[in-house]
């Protein structure tokens, strides 16, 4: 009889147990889609301008949202980051030429490129589909076009986006190894429109530099359909960007401390800095504030977490890591903490469908074991699989790296373009992410889930 009673109170408890966990859940998207606060600061943040790394602007929206943390009572603090200063400059013009008819194109520098020359580069065309035709041609005197498109066919469109990409940053490079003056890619977006989307490019050392310039999709179709009709038209490209000097900006920490195991340190993260054509909402102005608001709703729960939270904004992800870079580094050198847990939010702010766990098989399957209480809220693919740029610096054997993962159909439309703005963001799917990431550092506190860190 006695085991028996045990056995049936064990499983009340049981069941209990899984009411208030599934109680609590919904508390807390009832609460984030209630107040909407961090799609709020998200429209804050969109309307102080772009965040380019290096920018006024960037350093701004970090010092503005600092006093922002304090007013909640988070513990901030400033890190100094070093960032290369690139600037876009006034002009960025391109036009297809053909006899005395000029045409314009939709054209955008990429992140790193050099000028044009004085009075712009004009010269005919190669186009290039793939880097294996590279080999056989000869573009000397040439403007080099990559005409890659995104693999529609993938369901992933990190996917398409991570199998064309290459074009973007070692086009450059590849086509001056061949002769070319100047090269122009496809840009990488999943849709056919006027916006060219920009992004980071790469020169190396001992090749000469060249400038590079990303067309929207609908210029870059209409210059291939132009090439086949008349293989001798020339492009003529004007760009003024330039390199100066390096300057300082700021990563952002902000603390929520625990009230058991305050040395033990939970990350949820993004960064703060994004490219300057649009003002970064998705990218990553979401997954910034999508910190910010998990720290806020963890902060209105009845019992404070057992681990400190703390959010970090990273500066200049797009343009060289140099903010997680100089975090992790600290965060190594630092014995008085320890971090256990680290997430990345940074594909955007659509609804969230899974967690990508770049942890062991066991700690991934224990995480798995979470996916009926996220469930009912459509969030449910949870893999094994990288986490994200900025947390990545954090790798090691003892601590859990996580990605949110967004559906990402409409990301790259959006991507490093001037269409990333706060208009491209619906609230409820952005609010969603928030409330994800909220229950879930909760629950991993509370069952102490992490590699090691309960004596
Ligand atoms: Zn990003």
């Amino acid at each position: 009889m006695k085991t028996k009673h045990l056995l049936l109170s064990l499983l009340a408890f049981g069941s209990l147990k899984a009411q208030s966990d599934a109680e609590q859940f919904r508390e807390i998207y009832s609460r984030a889609l209630g107040e909407q606060q961090g799609y709020e600061w998200l429209s804050e943040l969109c309307g102080l301008g772009p965040r380019f790394a290096g920018s006024k602007q960037a350093t701004e929206s970090v010092l503005y949202f600092k006093e922002v943390m304090d007013s909640l009572g988070f513990e901030t603090r400033l890190q100094a980051v070093k960032v290369p200063r690139w600037v876009r400059g006034p002009q960025e013009k391109a036009w297809l030429v053909q006899g005395i008819d000029k045409q314009e194109l939709a054209v955008t520098a990429l992140g790193g490129s050099i000028a044009t020359p004085q009075g712009g580069l004009k010269a005919e065309v190669v186009e290039i589909t793939s880097f294996e035709a590279l080999d056989s041609l000869d573009l000397s005197g040439k403007i080099a076009f990559f005409n890659i498109p995104m693999d529609p066919t993938f369901i992933s469109t990190g996917y398409a986006y991570g199998s064309a990409v290459k074009q973007r940053w070692a086009g450059a490079i590849e086509a001056s190894k061949k002769g070319a003056l100047g090269v122009v890619i496809r840009s990488l977006s999943s849709s056919i429109n006027k916006y060219p989307h920009t992004g980071s490019m790469a020169y190396a050392k001992e090749v000469k530099r060249i400038p590079a310039a990303a067309l929207s999709t609908f210029d870059a179709e209409l210059l291939s359909k132009s090439l086949k009709q008349d293989p001798d038209l020339q492009l003529q490209l004007e760009m003024a960007c330039e390199w100066q000097d390096s300057v300082y900006s700021y990563n952002l920490i902000a603390d929520l401390k625990g009230a058991e195991r305050p040395d033990e340190i939970m990350v949820v993260s993004g960064h703060i800095d994004s490219w300057e054509l649009g003002t970064g909402a998705h990218d990553d102005g979401a997954g910034a504030m999508h910190a910010l608001e998990t720290l806020y709703l963890i902060q209105q729960m009845d019992t404070p977490l057992k681990r400190t939270l703390r959010l970090v904004w990273y500066m200049n992800e797009e343009f060289g890591l140099n903010g997680a870079r100089v975090y992790a580094k600290a965060a190594k050198a630092n014995n008085k903490e320890r971090h256990v847990i680290a997430i990345e939010s940074d594909g955007g702010g659509f609804t969230p469908k899974g967690l990508s766990i770049d942890a062991n098989d066991a700690m991934v399957d224990r995480l798995k074991e979470y996916r009926s209480l996220f469930e009912p809220y459509g969030v449910y693919q949870f893999s094994k699989g990288g986490s994200g740029a900025d947390v990545g610096q954090l790798k090691a054997d003892d601590i859990i790296l996580i990605g949110l993962r967004p559906d990402n159909h409409r990301y790259f439309e959006v991507h490093h373009s001037a269409l990333d703005n706060i208009s491209a963001v619906n609230a409820r799917e952005f609010t969603l992410g928030s409330a994800t990431l909220a229950a879930l550092i909760w629950l991993m506190d509370r069952d102490d889930l992490c590699i090691d860190c309960v004596d």
